[in-house]
């Protein structure tokens, strides 16, 4: 078969299982994994253990042993034998639903309503359904595709990915790792880092009639924010070379005061205030470099005599693997062979779990079914026809990059 037979034979296939992929969307989405705090986890787990199962799918399910109310677990599969390796990954938890029906999975025409539908159960019965698509077809893999399955995405905790990788459990000698988030269409290549602390700055509270007996934490506050706002005109004036759109957000950013309390009345010097700062660092910054200026910073401020610690908030890497790189290539053009267009390849604005494969040098993508716009709001959504079209291109990477006989 030419390519374009392929690619036709893979698209006609995905479409033909759209009902075992919208099912297996809305079973998932039916489950509330909504982190924090994960109560439904391991619920979740189950039923795509036994997804795995009904594909005859072998895997492993490592429990992080976290030590957190509810069980965190990692599922590993595996498709096909032998090198190449590549890698789908997707996240099975999701953000707190905006009201309970959420969990209440709706299909309306072509669109499937729900918590998590575009991020990212709908990418994940996307991945899942390449593989279908794969053994439907019988396209033979010259390698193999690794199923990573995780939770904590979304508060980047230490039990997800983060525990595969400090147990060896992936593999750097991938060629790949490819995540089906909402990308609207396009790639993410990249991705920013970020460092958010919350500052608490001690004063004495005292009446205002007495005034002179407190020290106003509010004052010595505004001494700090003004001494970070200098450091954040300045990082903010560097840019990436990773493209993202609007132009205005290649700067890279420092917000001071996202959430900012402090005080308790009108007549009161205020006590205490606390207020948070938010470095989001470009894929060209470094990490720890970034952490330590700011943290220098306020140490400078806490020997002049100001009375303030520090909280981390998140932590994260920020990553990048260039658009030229050969496995990006090949994603380009099994999308464009899907779709008919070229995806434009972005920076994502927000950590993403490539950071974690591209830490260990194997080129990490995402892309996948929905719209980044309703992800994590009330009303999301992801297209019937969308998630077959992800499922294809899946499909026709696989058979690319682990070079199949027709691919
Ligand atoms: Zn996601």
């Amino acid at each position: 078969m030419d390519k374009i037979g392929v690619v036709e034979a893979l698209v006609a296939t995905a479409l033909e299982l759209e009902p075992s992929i919208t099912a297996f969307t809305q079973k998932m989405v039916g489950i509330a994994s909504e982190n924090p705090p994960g109560k439904a986890y391991g619920e979740c787990a189950a039923v795509l253990g036994q997804e795995l199962r009904s594909m005859g799918i072998a895997h492993r399910v490592f429990d992080s042993g976290a030590p957190t109310p509810y069980p965190r677990y990692c599922l590993l599969g595996e498709y096909g034998t032998g090198s190449p390796l590549i890698y789908f990954h997707g996240h099975y938890d999701v953000v707190p639903a905006c009201s309970p029906d959420q969990f209440t999975p709706r299909l309306d025409g072509r669109k499937i309503w729900g918590r998590g539908s575009a991020d990212m159960k709908g990418g994940l019965a996307a991945m899942l359904g390449a593989i279908k698509v794969l053994q439907a077809t019988g396209a033979p893999l010259g390698g193999r595709v690794g199923i990573v399955l995780v939770p904590d995405e979304e508060t980047a905790g230490p039990a997800g990915t983060p525990y595969l990788i400090s147990n060896r459990l992936i593999d750097r000698a991938a060629l790949g790792m490819f995540m089906p988030e909402c990308t609207s269409g396009i790639v993410w290549n990249a991705n920013r880092g970020a460092i958010s602390l919350r500052v608490r700055v001690r004063g004495k509270p005292a009446h205002v009639g007495l005034h002179f007996q407190g020290v106003n934490a509010f004052e010595k506050m505004t001494e700090v924010a003004r001494r970070l706002f200098v450091l954040g005109r300045e990082v903010g004036a560097r840019q990436t070379a990773y493209s993202i759109t609007p132009a205005a957000a290649r700067n890279s950013i420092l917000l001071v005061g996202g959430r900012v309390e402090g005080g308790t009345n009108f007549n009161l010097v205020p006590g205490e205030c606390t207020f948070t700062v938010d470095r989001r660092i470009n894929p060209e910054e470094d990490l720890t470099k970034e952490r330590q200026r700011l943290l220098d910073l306020l140490d400078q401020v806490r020997r002049t005599g100001t009375d303030l610690d520090v909280e981390t908030l998140q932590e994260g890497e920020s990553s990048g693997t260039p658009e030229h790189q050969p496995v990006a290539a090949t994603l380009s053009s099994c999308i464009e062979a899907v779709t008919g267009r070229a995806p434009a390849f972005e920076m994502c604005p927000g950590l993403c779990e490539i950071r974690y494969y591209a830490s260990l040098g194997i080129p990490a993508f995402a892309y996948g079914p929905g719209l980044l716009d309703v992800s994590h709001g009330p009303a999301e959504y992801v297209e019937a026809d969308e998630m077959c079209r992800a499922a294809a291109v899946y499909a026709f990477l696989a058979m690319r990059l682990l070079r199949g006989a027709g691919a």
